[in-house]
């Protein structure tokens, strides 16, 4: 069987059927196919059994996030150390963990955390109650995003295997870093540098030696209104462990300009109308680059000037964003710094406070911008919204990010009339449309940064859908030694 593709972005899940997915020892995946692409066909890098790493060697292992999106979590081992990047988990029609045994996890000397995103961090309770007892390692932004996203995934998801007092004790693990700093863990030395994906977005550096090894985590290269890109200048490594989330061919992003013309037609048509806009929206670093946008285009009469509500997680998280301003762009820094235009406290932004507040927003007859969670429609404050407002065919749905299959956001998208929200059926009458604005590299920008890297010889492909890697692999395999890992099998670099 094929697995779907998660987008392990998603926050707020309102049902799990929680699946700790324990594959065969040899940890094949499902879907092996007859026909394996040029780039699988070479022998492997070596393989070695668990106990010897030669000197200057790095192991590494993937948990997750091998030809799928979600559940992030690599082993890296120097001789005498062994490091965990990420420990995320994959939020589908059903919930999977990584595929590392509980009894390994007392053995993890640390772990790095590249960002706050629940692919990536989600699994961090688990760990914690199951043996691990070492320090998290990330930038102190991504442990405030991290608190408030576990928080409340525990809270909906309730997983089991947790213990209770885990969220609690998790700072006490807590190792703030900056950018650039390297840092040592045993004989590996470590450093993060910025991604430009979400706030306190990392790569990370891993350095044994001279023998070196970069992760992207997830990665933008493109400048938002809130972020620098991804810092890639001086990169040194042989091996590269890239996402690939947008590696297909057809992944050619068109340009924002373009997308947003075509968003602003749409939202000016509805909101002449007097009627309602419903932004579905990622808390975590979606939410912050459409509330920017929105804003600017309502300062500037772009849009007329209509209250932008704010629902849900974002508000939160908004509020991280901005006393952690300093690691966002110095253009948005001065703004806070040297006026009185702080533009996370727009006046055009209303935060919508319980279900008093929201029904007033559903009540009021002018027209108005709704953009609150969850992103896929799984769940959360979205829900209320179309109960009340989605019948109204005046009204309009924007889904501006990706929408997994078996969401609520896909079925909508796929034109369903009637969607089924925890068993109560919800009428879909509203204008449905999509624009896509990436928080990832697309397929271009990721060739940019892997002709960056100074030295590289070895490329590992994660965190994407098979098709496209494939696809991915047979372009870097006439300069690179180009592996799509296998879940659980070791590769000696
Ligand atoms: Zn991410
Ligand atoms: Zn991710």
């Amino acid at each position: 069987m094929e697995r779907k593709l998660a987008d392990a972005e998603e926050w707020g899940v309102t049902r799990t059927n929680v699946r700790t997915d324990q594959r065969p020892a040899h940890g094949e995946p499902r879907h092996r196919h007859a026909q394996r692409p040029r780039a699988e066909q070479r022998p492997r890098m070596e393989t070695k059994p668990r106990e010897i790493i030669k000197d200057g060697k790095l192991r590494i292992t993937f948990y997750g996030a091998a030809r799928e999106v979600g559940r992030s979590c690599i082993m890296v081992e120097g001789k005498g150390t062994k490091i965990l990047i990420d420990a995320g988990i994959k939020l589908g029609e059903v919930e999977e963990h990584p595929v590392i045994e509980d009894s390994m996890l007392k053995q993890i000397d640390a772990i790095v955390i590249s960002h706050a995103h629940l692919d990536h961090c989600g699994y961090l309770p688990h760990i914690l109650s199951n043996g691990f007892n070492g320090p998290i390692y990330a930038l102190k932004p991504t442990f405030e995003l991290v608190n408030v996203i576990v928080n409340d995934y525990l809270g909906i998801s309730k997983p089991k295997g947790i213990k209770k007092d885990a969220l609690a004790k998790m700072p006490k693990h807590y190792k703030m870093v900056e950018y650039h700093e390297e840092f040592k863990v045993k004989d590996l030395a470590i450093k993060l540098v910025p991604a430009g994906h979400i706030l306190g977005s990392a790569m990370v550096e891993v350095r044994e030696g001279d023998n070196r090894m970069l992760y992207t985590g997830d990665i933008s290269l493109k400048t938002t209104k809130l972020l620098d890109p991804a810092y890639t200048e001086y990169l040194k490594a042989s091996t590269l462990i890239t996402e690939s989330t947008y590696s297909g061919t057809q992944d050619v992003f068109i340009s924002e300009k373009e997308v947003m013309a075509g968003f602003v037609k749409s939202m000016k048509e509805t909101l002449a109308q007097g009627a309602k806009v419903i932004i579905p929206s990622f808390a975590v670093g979606k939410a912050q680059t459409v509330l920017f946008i929105l804003d600017d285009y309502v300062r500037s009469g772009v849009l007329p000037k209509v209250p932008i509500y704010v629902d849900g997680m974002i508000n939160k998280v908004m509020r991280i964003y901005r006393h952690n301003v300093i690691y966002c762009r110095d253009e948005l820094q001065k703004r806070i710094l040297m006026s009185e235009d702080d533009p996370f406290k727009s006046p055009n932004f209303h935060v919508v406070e319980g279900k008093d507040d929201r029904a007033k927003v559903i009540k009021t007859e002018e027209p108005a911008i709704i953009v609150t969670t969850s992103g896929m429609l799984k769940g959360g404050p979205v829900v209320r919204y179309l109960e009340k407002l989605g019948d109204n065919h005046v009204n309009k749905l924007i889904i501006m990010g990706f929408q997994a299959p078996g969401t609520q956001g896909s079925e909508i998208l796929g034109g369903a009339k009637e969607v089924d929200f925890d068993g109560k059926k919800v009428k879909i009458g509203l204008k449905v449309e999509t624009y896509r604005l990436p928080g990832h590299a697309d397929r271009e920008q990721l060739l940019r940064l892997i002709g960056k890297v100074q030295g590289l010889k070895n490329i590992f492909v994660i965190h994407g859908e098979e098709g496209k890697q494939k696809e991915f692999a047979d372009e870097l395999s006439r300069k690179y030694k180009v592996t799509l890992p296998v879940l659980k099998e070791h590769y000696e670099v």
